[in-house]
């Protein structure tokens, strides 16, 4: 009898330096190349956040770790027992899009660090995506020590040591390293495992008011199609707590961005969405209900210009009697690194000053704001453009440092 496929129960993320290999890996545990778009096949680069679920399976009467696959049926042709299925959140690994990453932290449950052997180590984005992975304190950490194909024994070793010198202190510090090779498919299986033990699927509250953080959004309509054929626009992200069905009534919050004013004077104003769910799908899997854990696409009856080009990412969808604070001025309880992190000129970094410019991720949004006030470690921001959130949310604080914004703190949203 084939596999019973249900949905993902838990998000994976996979980070690390570019070029370290990340996409490789989520091909190797998937089957699925992340890098859809023209521009990511072009540049040969992650840009946006991928996903791909993946499979994790058990053959009995193997020793371990040979007994894990990602296949349904084992070495002697008998079908694998499947243990869990995963939505592995593929990050882009250039500094250029490290907002992006953090968009993708948000919703991770555990991660996957890969850290490519044949580079010394740490490059810039491998410790700003370990420092990400620090602030917004997620635990369940494995390291891949990836390109074992095309180092030696002694250059494999003194990468480990670099590594262990890297993560001493960090969330990652008792993370087990595996050395695999992503192109070579060598060692997948010790990496299932690790996961299977490391990254368990959490504790999911079902009862509570259905939250989702919008991470992609589309318009999945080809152009030219004639308008009584028109899908409604989609939404792509991952429920923090809750669940949503086919038929519900659901808000996206803020909502559209409109202008109003006189063209001299304008501002921008956002409006609650209100729309009813057509479909739920994971990947090619249809559902009536969507449930934390795992990346869900949500088929809306919205006009799919509200949604194409990830317009909606950083939005949060709940329902229209939940209440959930839209604002712009927020008060942060906040604590900043020593030192500049992300890029190779390490230096100190000044203390925040009021009228600073930085960057916050808040969920899955990322906001530009002026510091208005800092009174010890407690500072009030002024946000460009608002953002649905509520008081103890972590947030991740990037600053200007060498033109870029650099990873810089984190803080908790006191009001
Ligand atoms: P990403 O930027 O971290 O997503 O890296 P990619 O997965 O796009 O891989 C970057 C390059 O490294 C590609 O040319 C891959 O074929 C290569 N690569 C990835 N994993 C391995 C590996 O295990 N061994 C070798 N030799 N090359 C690899
Ligand atoms: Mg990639």
């Amino acid at each position: 009898m084939p596999w019973d496929i249900k949905p993902p129960e838990v998000n994976i993320g996979v980070v690390g330096h570019v070029d370290h290999g990340k996409t490789t890996l989520v091909q190797a545990l998937t089957g699925v190349w992340t890098a859809k778009h023209s521009l990511e096949i072009e540049r040969g680069m992650t840009i946006k956040l991928g996903y791909a679920d993946g499979n994790i399976a058990y053959c009995d009467g193997l020793p371990l770790p040979d007994a894990y696959t990602i296949k349904e049926y084992c070495p002697d042709g008998s079908e694998s027992k499947l243990l869990r299925r995963v939505s592995y959140v593929d990050a882009p690994g250039h500094e250029l899009y490290m907002t992006t990453m953090l968009s993708g932290a948000m919703i991770m449950d555990g991660a996957i660090l890969v850290i490519a052997a044949n580079e010394p180590c740490p490059q810039p984005q491998t410790v700003e995506h370990l420092m990400a992975l620090n602030i917004l304190g997620l635990r369940n950490i494995i390291i891949v020590q990836n390109k074992i194909d095309v180092v030696d024994k002694k250059r494999a070793l003194e990468n480990y040591n670099e590594i262990l010198k890297l993560v001493k202190g960090t969330v990652a510090e008792n993370a087990p390293i595996i050395p695999v090779s992503a192109l070579h498919h060598i060692n997948i299986d010790a990496l299932l495992q690790a996961i299977q033990e490391i990254i368990p699927t959490p504790e999911r509250d079902y009862t509570k008011p259905p939250l989702m953080y919008v991470v992609r959004s589309f318009d999945v309509n080809k152009p030219g199609t004639p308008y009584d054929k028109i899908e409604g626009g989609v939404i792509g992200g991952s429920l923090l707590q809750g669940r949503f069905r086919v038929g519900d009534e659901i808000m996206i919050l803020p909502g559209i961005k409109t202008q109003v004013g006189s063209a001299k004077s304008q501002v921008s104003k956002y409006e609650p969405i209100v729309t009813t769910i057509e479909e739920i799908r994971y990947g090619n899997l249809i559902v009536d209900e969507a449930r934390p854990g795992g990346l869900v696409a949500i088929q809306t009856k919205l006009d799919p210009s509200l949604t194409k080009g990830d317009q909606l990412v950083g939005s949060i969808v709940t329902t229209p009697r939940n209440n959930i604070p839209v604002v712009k001025t927020l008060e942060v309880r906040f604590q900043l690194f020593e030192r500049i992190v992300g890029t190779k000129e390490l230096g100190k970094l000044p203390p925040i000053q009021v009228n600073e410019k930085i960057a916050v991720a808040i969920g899955t949004a990322n906001r530009v704001a002026v510091v208005k006030s800092i009174r010890k470690d407690i500072m009030t921001i002024e946000l460009t453009d608002p953002v649905a959130t509520w008081s103890g949310s972590r947030i991740a604080i990037s600053r200007r440092v060498l033109a870029r914004w650099r990873l810089a703190g984190w803080g908790i949203i006191e009001g």
